[in-house]
């Protein structure tokens, strides 16, 4: 896994973490999802970009919140939508 910053990333002080471990799209409309991913600028978690309806990369572009953290257990990183960028935490 390549490791990458940018200003997005480096601008994080304590990283978000999820308040449910459930993709709150997905569960609005009964779809099933793979992994989660926590919005570091609203908090929200949705779903990863292998989930089908990969709601995570859809808020990011839609609102404009550029890193989501990941909000599975024992897993520590961000990643930056803009910038592909992705670092550990
Ligand atoms: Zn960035
Ligand atoms: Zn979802
Ligand atoms: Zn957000």
């Amino acid at each position: 896994m390549a490791s990458k910053s940018c200003p997005h990333i480096k601008a994080i002080r304590s990283v978000r973490q999820p308040e449910r471990r459930e993709c709150e799209e997905c569960v609005k409309i009964a779809a099933t999802w793979v992994h989660l991913r926590t919005c570091q600028e609203c908090g929200v978690t949705l779903c990863c970009d292998s989930s089908p309806n990969r709601h995570a990369s859809k808020h990011a572009s839609a609102s404009g919140h550029p890193v989501i953290a990941s909000a599975e257990p024992g897993e520590r990183w961000l990643y930056c939508y803009p910038d592909a960028a992705l670092a550990k935490y």
